[in-house]
């Protein structure tokens, strides 16, 4: 178990279509495991890291693993109210999986905060030289045409660059918060500072459970 101590509480989404390996991301962050059965998810589940985004700042994502199946869409939807980082998943082996990026970023843009840091995700690279379907360049060109902040290629399978893509996420939150583009003392946005390192008048009320977290404090790295 981690003891470090939490500067910031930011909510992530996961998004993107069933089975892209959304679910299995979020484990290799958390549990660094990796399953082959698909245990598809329920509307959504909430799994959290704490990760340094500058020296001795930390960050600690809660990242809400929501559900792509279309029934599911409309709860999915809620959860992206309060986001500040999303990492957009499609599978690189499935092309029709990257036909819908575009359909799932808009649903995130029309509920998600404008300043929202979204990253595209190509998972399953462990896969791509036999099976590719979605070419790097094309998803890069993408991202970049669309705004989002990167585009990277994961594995949760073996772990690649899983990590790296979360963390990337994160630094951009931080940035964002230290250039004041999320106001942490206002609750339409989905970070909540540590009142116990910076002081009561900066713990708003997001509706994140933290009462839990405080415990955290002291320990270190
Ligand atoms: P979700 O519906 O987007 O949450 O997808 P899951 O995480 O449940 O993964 C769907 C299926 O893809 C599961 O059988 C996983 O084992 C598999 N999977 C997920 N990520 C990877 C990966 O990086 N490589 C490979 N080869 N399979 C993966
Ligand atoms: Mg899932």
């Amino acid at each position: 178990m981690s003891s470090k101590t939490w500067d910031y509480i930011a909510k992530i989404v996961m998004i993107g279509d069933s089975a892209c390996g959304k679910s299995s991301l979020t484990i290799r962050l958390t549990d660094n495991t990796f399953s082959d059965t698909h245990d598809v998810t329920i509307a959504a589940e909430i799994g959290s890291k704490i990760v340094p985004v500058d020296d001795n700042v930390f960050i600690k994502l809660q990242i809400w693993d929501t559900a792509g199946q279309e029934h599911y869409r409309a709860v999915t939807r809620s959860y992206f109210r309060n986001a500040t980082g999303c990492l957009l998943v499609y599978d690189v082996t499935r092309r029709d999986t990257f036909s819908h990026v575009q359909e799932w970023l808009s649903d995130l843009r029309a509920q998600a905060d404008p300043e929202i840091c979204v990253l595209l995700v190509g998972n399953k690279s462990d896969l791509s030289e036999t099976h590719r379907e979605v070419a790097a360049d094309e998803a890069r060109d993408w991202a970049n045409a669309n705004g989002l902040m990167d585009f990277v290629e994961t594995s949760a399978k073996t772990g690649d660059r899983v990590e790296e893509a979360y963390l990337q996420v994160a630094r951009e939150i931080y940035y964002k918060i230290k250039g004041g583009k999320f106001d942490v003392n206002d609750k339409a946005h989905g970070i909540k500072m540590n009142s116990a390192k910076y002081g009561s008048s900066g713990a708003p009320e997001i509706g994140l459970d933290s009462s839990k977290d405080v415990k955290d404090k002291g320990g270190c790295c």
